[in-house]
């Protein structure tokens, strides 16, 4: 059956060091395309910043360079996007948000009429924050929550974040080699929504927690998560292509199925 998919993917996953990691993205796309085929797919993409450090050197740390760098980085991203969908014959659009279009019944009705227009027409829609206004996504957040919301306010049935780690662990797996996979989860103590983790890079601003929240969020509002690697794509491939659950943790409410 065709679902609605959100699909996140995170600054680590698409960007070396310094610079676009070509070889994962090229694969990022291949699994967009091949997700378009077979579902609704919209997808929240950070990178920005990292992709306008790669053009230029401007001092990360403070607000106004990062938000410059993100304003560099965002055309390049977008025109990185729509060079390799091209080979699948497919385009890609972008659509910026800030938190205060879910607050607005009004704006959150025009950015999802924009969405399901893109989608009727067989268009991928890129999100991000537009972090030029949103000063909170630089200091504090990430595009968890963003894409949380999307899921939600979008009307998605899933929402898929590709990260660094292939799934959510007992503990964090660099600091305990004993840490195990949890592939099931319907609910989250409150307890680990308040640990303060640190997320894995310079350019990660996410870390476990704000995944959880994501989860949280979604679960609270009967909708599913699932967190899985954005380095190995065939445990994603698996879940979203061929609905098989071979890796990767599932936030499901209970009750509810596939
Ligand atoms: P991304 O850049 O993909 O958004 P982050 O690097 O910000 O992801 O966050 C993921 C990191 O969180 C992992 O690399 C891992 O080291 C850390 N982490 C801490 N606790 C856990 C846990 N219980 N399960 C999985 N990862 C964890």
């Amino acid at each position: 059956m065709k679902k609605r998919i959100v699909i996140k993917v995170g600054t680590h996953v698409i960007n070396d060091e310094e610079r676009l990691s070509i070889s994962r993205f090229e694969k990022l796309v291949e699994f967009l395309a091949l997700a378009m085929d077979k579902h609704e797919v919209i997808l929240v993409s950070s990178g920005a910043v990292a992709t306008g450090f790669s053009k230029i050197k401007l001092d990360k740390k403070i607000i106004s360079d990062k938000q410059a760098l993100a304003a560099i980085g965002q055309p390049y991203l977008m025109q990185y996007y729509n060079e390799f969908l091209q080979k699948y014959g497919k385009i890609g659009a972008q659509i910026l948000l800030v938190y205060d279009d879910f607050d607005s019944r009004k704006r959150t009705k025009a950015a999802r009429d924009a969405v399901n227009t893109l989608l009727k027409n067989g268009v991928l829609p890129i999100i991000n924050e537009n972090d030029s206004t949103a000063v909170e996504e630089i200091v504090f957040g990430d595009n968890d929550q963003l894409s949380a919301h999307v899921t939600h306010f979008f009307d998605a049935d899933l929402l898929v974040i590709l990260s660094d780690i292939d799934g959510y662990y007992s503990a964090d797996p660099k600091e305990d080699k004993n840490a195990k996979l949890i592939l099931h989860v319907d609910k989250i103590e409150k307890s680990e929504l308040c640990k303060n983790i640190n997320a894995g890079s310079e350019f990660s601003t996410g870390g476990i927690v704000t995944k959880l929240k994501a989860a949280d969020f979604l679960l609270k509002n009967k909708r599913s998560m699932f967190l899985t690697s954005g380095f190995d794509l065939n445990d994603a491939k698996n879940f979203i292509l061929e609905n098989r659950h071979s890796g990767g943790t599932l936030f499901m409410p209970k009750g509810k199925f596939k």
